[in-house]
């Protein structure tokens, strides 16, 4: 994924890179993972809009793959 990362809000591109105080160690549990007997565990990103404010959430990608077994 090399295009430049857009707010899904209003378009802009002035993104931050972040995380969500109180939430580090949350993450996304793929239902479909390589292994039935390992929780494995995917750490989200989240960014902040700086012209609108609106904050996304995304897991990420290359970890992603290496555990539902993709990629490789
Ligand atoms: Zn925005």
């Amino acid at each position: 994924m090399n295009t430049s990362p857009k707010c899904a809000a209003c378009g802009g591109s002035n993104l931050e890179l972040g995380k969500l105080r109180g939430a580090d160690r949350t993450a996304f549990i793929p239902k479909r993972s390589r292994s039935k007997w390992r929780c494995f565990r995917v750490k989200i990103i989240a960014t902040s809009c700086a012209d609108c404010g609106a904050i996304a959430l995304s897991a990420d990608p290359d970890k992603l793959k290496e555990v539902i077994g993709e990629g490789q």
